[in-house]
């Protein structure tokens, strides 16, 4: 049963609030499977999605280790299915970002810019965010040729040339995936032995329209209205280079999204929160999943395990404290 009144809200204005007892925060593989198995132990829970549905995962053109789908599916489509499968069941998306918590209360207090939810249990899946190099030119040319997304900006890069930052993964998976509008991807590592897995290393050594630059960080881009080049430099002989192409991408790792729960949950160094192998954070009734937890398999099979387990949890705590 959730019930909604206005009270004063966090500030001055005057805000709705609802009772909820089982709130997700994040729409990725880990929230939308909470979602999921927090509907079906009939416990009306409300996820609320941040900035856009499907996390991470959705801005993936395809997926191709997912179980269950031995062709692949597309990130968008497989978000889709999950929100899908979880409203089936009962669950209800709401389209909020938390801006701000308050865990040392019960219930627990969520605020978005619109409402308040008062929370009986909580699990967090609020994912990771695409790191940036911070060098000259790139903020200023971020949507004018420097992009964290090739699903979603590949396309302008039709019949032009791109690097990509990175050696991992993401690098290879989103520099094949260019290969299919660029004339050409330039994948800059700043060693000259790749972190990305075997397949993917294979694919990427094999495409014609990959070549590797090693040794080597991006120390500037150039352009002004759009990107025109890269400034390279080379990390054994300190020699810098000037690389002409119309687009960056960066793929070199995430930051979790967990800086509104600092000095409310215990976090690793890297700001990833803290769980047992039961999902359990440091605060009674309040669980964690998928990436904002995970820094190790950050998969969307894993994240959609642990937010599994983490709503399995949340409900043997709601039924112990029976609320
Ligand atoms: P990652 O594995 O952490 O790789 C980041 C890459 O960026 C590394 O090669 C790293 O270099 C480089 N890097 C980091 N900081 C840099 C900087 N300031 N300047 C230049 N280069 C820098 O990140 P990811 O590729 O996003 O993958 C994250 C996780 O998701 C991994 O567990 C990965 O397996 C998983 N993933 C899986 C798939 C798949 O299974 N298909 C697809 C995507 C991602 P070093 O190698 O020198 O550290």
């Amino acid at each position: 049963m959730q019930i909604r009144f206005s009270g004063i809200g966090i500030g001055t204005s005057k805000m709705e609030e609802e009772r909820v007892k089982a709130l997700v925060l994040g729409s990725g593989p880990a929230g939308l499977s909470a979602g999921l198995y927090l509907a079906r132990a009939e416990l009306n829970p409300v996820i609320l999605t941040g900035l856009a549905l499907g996390g991470q995962a959705a801005l993936t053109h395809t997926i191709e280790n997912y179980p269950g789908f031995p062709e692949g599916v597309g990130g968008s489509e497989l978000g889709e299915l999950f929100q899908k499968q979880a409203e089936r069941f009962g669950a209800r998306v709401d389209f909020e970002t938390a801006s701000g918590v308050d865990l040392s209360t019960r219930p627990f207090r969520i605020w978005t810019d619109s409402k308040t939810y008062l929370a009986d249990s909580l699990i967090i899946t609020t994912g990771a965010s695409p790191n940036q190099l911070n060098v000259p030119g790139e903020t200023e040319l971020i949507g004018k040729g420097v992009s964290y997304c090739a699903t979603c900006d590949g396309w302008f890069f039709k019949d032009k040339r791109v690097v990509v930052v990175g050696g991992g993964d993401s690098a290879l998976e989103e520099g094949i995936f260019l290969t299919r509008y660029a004339t050409s991807v330039t994948i800059i590592h700043r060693r000259n032995t790749l972190r990305a897995g075997a397949i993917l290393q294979s694919r990427a050594m094999n495409n014609p329209k990959i070549q590797f630059v090693w040794n080597s960080i991006v120390t500037e881009i150039k352009g002004k209205d759009a990107v025109t080049g890269v400034e390279l430099t080379n990390v054994v002989t300190n020699e810098k280079t000037f690389l002409p192409t119309d687009g960056v991408f960066i793929f070199i790792g995430h930051t979790p999204n967990t800086q509104m729960f600092q000095n409310q949950l215990k976090m690793n160094e890297g700001g990833y929160i803290e769980v047992n192998m039961q999902m359990h954070t440091s605060i009674e009734g309040v669980f964690a999943a998928g990436e904002a937890a995970d820094p190790h398999f950050r998969q969307v099979v894993t994240s959609a395990g642990m937010g599994a387990a983490a709503a399995m949890e949340a409900a043997r705590y709601l039924e112990k404290v029976n609320a």
